[in-house]
């Protein structure tokens, strides 16, 4: 029922009803012993009104580690996380927020320490400038198209 705040499964489109975090303990090649945590959406059984029907899970969709664990180790050379759709969900935060967060310090960390190039500094900002031009001329047509779609009575 509207009202009610359902989170989304990235997979299905379903609304999840129950996230389940699975921790998985496994020896790495260093030797140590890393934990893993990996997150399901259950889906149970709805009725064609979306209601539940009974709690018997019809289907799970894997939604990925919290982190991806091997791509970060590239990524980290970057100082970029790479992140699981799963923060999405949980944080009701977009991801390409946090991505633009982890670039953006590690520009400003590049340039603290002086290991930008004259070069790459100036493609940046060119790049940059543009973006921030279209992203202000976007949010406004879009303000005006969100307050329109809420509808009058807001
Ligand atoms: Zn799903």
């Amino acid at each position: 029922m509207s009202g009610t705040t359902h989170y989304v499964c990235p997979k299905c489109g379903q609304p999840i009803d129950y996230l389940e975090r699975r921790v998985v303990r496994r020896k790495g090649r260093d030797g140590q012993v890393h934990e893993h945590v990996y997150f399901y959406a259950w889906h149970f059984a709805r009725g064609p009104n979306g209601e539940i029907l009974y709690r018997n899970v019809v289907r799970k969709c894997y939604l990925g580690p919290d982190k991806y664990v091997y791509a970060n180790v590239i990524q980290g050379k970057l100082g970029v996380q790479v992140r699981g759709p799963i923060q999405e969900i949980v944080e009701g935060r977009p991801l390409i927020i946090d991505y633009l967060e982890d670039i953006a310090k590690v520009i400003e960390d590049r340039m603290a320490k002086g290991q930008m190039s004259a070069h790459t500094a100036q493609q940046l900002a060119d790049r940059c400038q543009g973006l921030t031009d279209r992203l202000r001329q976007y949010a406004q047509q879009r303000a005006v198209e969100e307050s329109k779609a809420r509808g009058d009575g807001q």
